[in-house]
């Protein structure tokens, strides 16, 4: 099965041809990736409009490349996948209309995929991972603890009840007048920093349940950056050092619970795997924490390479070859959703009470 995936929901313009293997494993023939963020930097952030107009002058040509590049045509193709939501309208709706032109044209079957099911899925094309399993996806734009039970099967465990845990670190980074994309900036200056000096608070932790505050977290770091000003470059790394140990520590705890609650509820499953997923990720510090905490509880930390796990178009094409593999297509009607949550909302949180 060879499907087309196509990803336009943010501020990466994507595509890509992915083949599922008869033992069920994926191969990636192609993963085009064309990054926006020279466009947005001067902004400190994601401009919809700028990202819509980027997509239409990109996608075609990237559309053609990982179609050369993975030597097939679209007759060779089993469907088309394009991420349908959730992310900025614009964005979708250009990505989205392209793969159903190309799925009508070439008369083939439209996958219409949640951009989240796609990273909640990318373990499974990278390690052929079996369900269930949890997934950390930390992001520009989302931050959430998810129970992956089954294709099509998902519960949010905790979410963010305010900013993302990306965005944060970028809010951090403009601050203090750090380079945009902030997360990078912010984890090169935390290297030569304290993180003691600066006694920043961690917002939600020991707390029942399974969610990320970090507005209260933003807000103390500016009035000590405030009070601390002019800042030198010392104190810069101070207070990112600060910052960076305040989200660990907080990652760590809300991850820890949803880890017990795992384990609680399925005790038959023998070394259960925790999947990070988002451009946050990457940071060395993070994952240092959550691996600490993964072997404290008896997990295994499974972490796709950088580039699956940011935003890319073989998790979209997997994601559609997974979908289609249990009979599921979508018809060219299919709406870009802005807003499209993962779960049914309707499961409570570990120990959340709600
Ligand atoms: P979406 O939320 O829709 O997936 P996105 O483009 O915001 O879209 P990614 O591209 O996965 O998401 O991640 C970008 C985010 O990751 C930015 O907020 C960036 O600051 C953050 N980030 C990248 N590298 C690091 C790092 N080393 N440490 C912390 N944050 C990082
Ligand atoms: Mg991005
Ligand atoms: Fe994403």
């Amino acid at each position: 099965m060879i499907v087309l995936g196509i990803e336009t929901s943010c501020d990466e313009t994507a595509a890509a041809v992915v083949r599922r293997e008869p033992d069920g494993r994926g191969t990636i023939l192609s993963n085009v990736v064309l990054s926006q963020i020279a466009e947005h930097a001067a902004f400190g952030g994601v401009v919809p409009e700028i990202a819509a107009r980027a997509h239409v002058a990109a996608l075609d040509g990237i559309v053609a490349a990982a179609m050369a590049e993975a030597d097939v045509g679209f007759g060779d193709l089993d469907a088309v996948a394009g991420t349908a939501g959730p992310g900025l309208i614009g964005g979708l709706i250009v990505g989205l209309s392209t793969a159903k032109a190309i799925a009508f044209a070439a008369g083939k079957p439209l996958v219409a995929v949640n951009h989240l099911e796609g990273h909640a899925l990318t373990a499974r094309l990278t390690d052929g991972l079996a369900f269930p399993y949890l997934l950390l996806l930390v992001s520009g734009g989302h931050s959430q603890i998810l129970l992956v039970a089954g294709v099509g099967d998902y519960r949010r465990l905790g979410t963010t009840i305010d900013d993302a845990l990306g965005e944060a670190f970028d809010k951090t980074a403009k601050l203090l007048s750090l380079a945009y994309p902030g997360g990078p900036a912010v984890e090169r200056a935390a290297a030569s920093g304290d993180p003691a000096r600066f006694a920043l608070p961690r917002p939600m932790l020991g707390r029942p349940g399974c969610d990320f505050s970090f507005s209260g977290l933003k807000t103390a770091l500016r009035v000590e950056a405030e009070a601390a000003a002019p800042l030198s470059e010392a104190d810069v790394a101070d207070l990112c050092a600060g910052f960076q140990a305040a989200v660990t520590d907080v990652v760590r705890d809300r991850v820890g619970r949803a880890m017990a609650g795992f384990a609680a509820e399925f005790p038959g499953v023998d070394a259960p795997a925790l999947v990070l997923a988002g451009g946050v990720a990457a940071n060395r510090a993070i994952r240092t924490g959550l691996a600490e905490e993964a072997q404290k509880r008896g997990f295994r930390l499974v972490a796709p390479p950088g580039n699956l796990c940011t935003d890319n178009g073989a998790m979209i094409a997997w994601a559609g070859i997974e979908r289609l593999s249990q009979g599921l297509a979508d018809g060219l009607d299919a709406p870009a959703r802005p807003r499209w949550p993962l779960d049914a909302l309707s499961e409570p949180a570990y120990g959340a009470g709600r």
